[in-house]
């Protein structure tokens, strides 16, 4: 997967690396998702080949219907066995020859459940015509009879919509789309932030529809806790702006999780984020002056060697002026580097990754990667184990001291440079107690300067930011009160 095509690769606890709206089902539910929560055409169509090829179907002719339809089915049960309520999204839109055999499972599924059971609910775009200044139903009413033809009425719509939808193109809603009215959900383009979508969906009584066509017990939620995430996205006590270095910055999706948790850490802190996007590759000969006002700099993830000696200026930058400085798998193996080159000159310290003679490689491959000719194969992912060092950032940031985060990547921390970093005051503040690999670096003498080699963006919450974000942002609001 490109992030030039797809955005950010979101990776889960059991290392599926999928799609990033995965990342928006976390955020918004709380729920740890598995490989069993991302279904692809691709999937499907392999297991039914290898069921083929064992003779599982008994030589009958194998056909989109039953064969594929069901191995869907049975994976939409699987996932749904440990929980009450099972949200299956299907992706696309109506229409679209892929999502076919999907739409027909649905089909299928709510027949053999039955209908208390089930909800089917369609999201459709109201086109707002600003020539004419009105609303369009027309797509909406095209795909609902889509859906008809093949058997499904759904039971509400969800119109995304620019504009405030007006009484009578409710009305009319309601009767080509043959839904209720009090069914047709108004969702507005939100002013400031996705997380208010909650809110704004219950005042058009989502909530109770749902409870109701699922037939669950109807309590009022206390939605005081979502309120003040809100309250405080909108209308925070302070401000604090971080630079963000990475590769693909002109791309809105590309570091998705990263900006969402910062945005978490600023919840937590009661602080607006004004995130300054910094393509690296500008960074190659230096960094401007106007970058020592940032107030936090942070690096992400990524593959490859465009503009890593432009992060690696960054950092620099962060380390000698005390900026707080928050390093993302690639932006710690930076960090190490930087640190190695410039404070124990080690002279063309490396990662093998950007250079394979390098003298120092200083972030290298482990023994047992090399000669792996799959490259894929080779990547750390999931979640690990980080045992967190007493005394330093993340140990006061975390609580605790064993932790689990999630990983994507081949390189790792050298670990016979570990003495040398150490000594010289990079100190190692988390580690994997299986491998003994490093997880986290600190720069003892410094306000706040911590590299980690997991992606914990892929486990921070709106109502719940992680820790290490949560602390970093506290740690720049720091600095923007010391700097006045
Ligand atoms: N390219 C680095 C590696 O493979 C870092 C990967 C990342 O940042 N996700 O180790």
């Amino acid at each position: 997967m490109s992030p030039f095509q797809h955005g950010e690769v979101y990776v889960l606890n059991d290392g599926a690396e999928t799609d990033l709206d995965l990342g928006h089902y976390e955020r918004f539910t709380s729920c740890d998702l598995s490989r069993f929560n991302n279904l692809t055409s691709g999937q499907i169509y392999e297991s039914v080949i290898q069921k083929e090829r064992r003779g599982d179907y008994l030589g009958k002719t194998v056909q989109v219907i039953p064969h594929v339809t069901n191995e869907i089915k049975e994976r939409i049960y699987a996932a749904g066995e440990d929980v009450d309520i099972l949200i299956t999204e299907i992706g696309g839109t109506i229409g679209d020859i892929e999502g076919l055999p999907f739409l027909e499972a649905m089909r299928q599924f709510s027949l053999e459940i039955g209908q208390e059971n089930r909800l089917f609910v369609h999201v459709t775009l109201l086109p707002y015509l600003k020539a004419a200044g009105e609303l369009k139903s027309k797509p909406s009413q095209m795909s609902v009879a889509k859906l008809r033809e093949i058997g499904i009425q759904p039971d509400i719509l969800i119109c995304r919509t620019e504009e405030a939808i007006p009484g009578e193109l409710r009305q009319k809603l309601s009767l080509f789309c043959n839904v209720p009215q009090a069914a047709v959900v108004e969702e507005q383009d939100v002013e400031s932030s996705i997380y208010e979508l909650p809110l704004m969906l219950q005042r058009e009584n989502l909530d109770t529809l749902v409870v109701k066509g699922l037939h669950l017990p109807d309590e009022r939620p206390n939605m005081g806790e979502w309120q003040d995430v809100v309250r405080r996205l909108k209308y925070p006590a302070s401000r604090v702006r971080i630079g963000v270095v990475g590769k693909y910055i002109e791309l809105q999706d590309a570091y998705k999780s990263v900006y969402e948790s910062l945005t978490h850490g600023g919840i937590a802190n009661d602080c607006g984020i004004e995130v300054v996007r910094v393509d690296s590759e500008t960074l190659q000969d230096g960094v401007p002056e106007e970058y020592q006002d940032l107030d936090g700099i942070l690096v992400p993830g990524g593959f490859g060697d465009r503009g890593v000696e432009g992060k690696i200026e960054a950092v620099r930058l962060a380390r000698e002026y005390g900026i707080p400085y928050f390093g993302l798998c690639l932006g710690m193996q930076v960090a190490v580097i930087e640190f190695a080159r410039n404070v124990l000159k080690l002279e063309g310290a490396n990662s093998t990754e950007f250079d394979v003679r390098t003298e120092h490689p200083v972030i290298d491959l482990m023994e047992e990667q090399r000669g792996m000719t799959i490259k894929g194969a080779s990547m750390r992912l999931g979640a690990y184990e980080c045992e967190v060092a007493e005394g330093t950032h993340s140990a006061k940031a975390y609580g605790k001291s064993l932790v689990r985060e999630r990983h994507r990547h081949r390189f790792e921390y050298n670990n016979s440079y570990r003495d040398q970093l150490v000594e010289a005051g990079l100190r190692v503040a988390g580690r994997n107690p299986e491998r003994d690999l490093v997880e986290i670096v600190e720069v003892a003498d410094h306000p706040w300067f911590v590299g980690v080699q997991f992606h914990p963006e892929f486990q921070s919450k709106p109502n719940s930011a992680h820790p290490l974000f949560a602390s970093f942002v506290q740690a720049a609001m720091a600095r923007k009160k010391a700097k006045k």
